[in-house]
């Protein structure tokens, strides 16, 4: 068994385990793809001390770091259960997909989030070349040109707001009859001169010609036409899902939407497991907050390891 569990291998969990090792405390890390979303991301320019950096490169550098310390990594393995502790300062269970099981007294949740994708043709084929999923990423990549956001909740009208400031032009499309954000988001996009707003709109393909994307094709769906965009970024804004299907049952806290409900302390409602980055309620996802929040975990961690005695 481990003092210290860490499931997820992104930035917040790498950060996490390198400060509870430092700690001295035996720590594991349990990943299903060490690296997390850093992995599928081409540049970085917002990793603050590092003007431009790759999403490999720097998934590299989390692998190097971790390397440094006594840490036990286990890359591929899927948590499928938590199993709480039955008293104070006891043994946690994570069961895996393979069948294992791993124990600690404290456990750091850091599986992550994924992007829903729209799931049309073109998305994935110009994923990075133009299909882009982080306004505050990737944003600037698009100053002066022609983008669209796909999504009309708080979080594309968010998005297009931002982009709106900094690219050419942005159309919103919003696949239900009117926006969903908040009206004071929608009265402010409506006010920017360079944002055209489509209601009953549903995307249809991504185009490209090869290379880059060029265009967007969307079904009015009052009248059925289809209608072509020309553009050279889609930024898609229809939900950040956690990974934390795996928790449910488990006793542990979670919103509606499936984050894991933490305190200012990372800690959730079980005592000795804490959580951080982009599965948890922390507003804003990204890597260096994930990995301030994993850091802050793994603290609490040793808070939490040294107040309560193995049973
Ligand atoms: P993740 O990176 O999602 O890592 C989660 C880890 O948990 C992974 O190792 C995963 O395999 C593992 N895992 C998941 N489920 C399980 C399970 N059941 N059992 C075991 N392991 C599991 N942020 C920026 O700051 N700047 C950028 O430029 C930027 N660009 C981005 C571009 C793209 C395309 C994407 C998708 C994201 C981008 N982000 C960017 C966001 C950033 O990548 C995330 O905020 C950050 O990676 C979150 O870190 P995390 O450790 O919380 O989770």
């Amino acid at each position: 068994p481990f003092e210290v569990l860490v499931v997820g291998g992104g930035p917040a969990g790498a950060a996490a385990a390198v400060y509870t090792a430092r700690k001295g405390f035996s720590t594991g890390i349990a990943a299903e793809r060490f690296g997390g979303q850093v992995q599928d991301t081409m540049g970085i320019e917002n990793f603050i001390s590092v003007p431009y950096t790759e999403g490999p490169k720097l998934a590299a550098a989390l692998e190097t770091h971790v390397a440094e310390y006594d840490i036990d990594v286990m890359n591929l393995q899927r948590a499928e259960k938590l199993i709480p502790a039955s008293d104070a300062g006891g043994y946690h269970e994570v069961v895996f997909a393979n069948g294992a099981s791993l124990k600690a007294r404290s456990l750091i949740l850091t599986t992550g989030a994924r992007w829903r994708n729209l799931g049309v043709p073109g998305e994935a084929e110009y994923k990075n070349k133009g299909v882009a999923y982080c306004p505050h990423c990737d944003g600037p990549l698009f100053k002066g040109k022609r983008v669209a956001v796909i999504g009309g909740g708080n979080s594309g009208v968010e998005a297009a707001i931002d982009l709106a400031n900094i690219v050419g032009h942005v159309t919103l499309i919003e696949f239900d009859t009117k926006l969903r954000a908040d009206q004071v988001l929608v009265d402010k996009l409506a006010s920017m001169k360079n944002v055209d707003i489509f209601t009953s709109a549903q995307t249809t393909e991504v185009e490209g010609d090869g290379e880059k994307v060029n265009a967007l094709v969307y079904k009015d769906r009052n009248t059925g036409e289809e209608r072509k965009i020309e553009l050279e970024g889609v930024f898609v804004q229809i939900g950040l899902v956690p990974n934390s299907e795996w928790l449910k049952d488990s006793g542990l806290e979670l919103t509606g939407r499936g984050e894991i409900v933490i305190d200012d302390k990372a800690a959730t409602n079980l005592p000795g497991v804490f959580a951080a980055g982009d599965v948890t309620t922390v507003p804003y996802k990204q890597i260096i907050i994930a990995m301030g929040e994993g850091s802050k975990a793994a603290l609490s961690a040793f808070d939490y390891l040294i107040r309560n005695e193995a049973p």
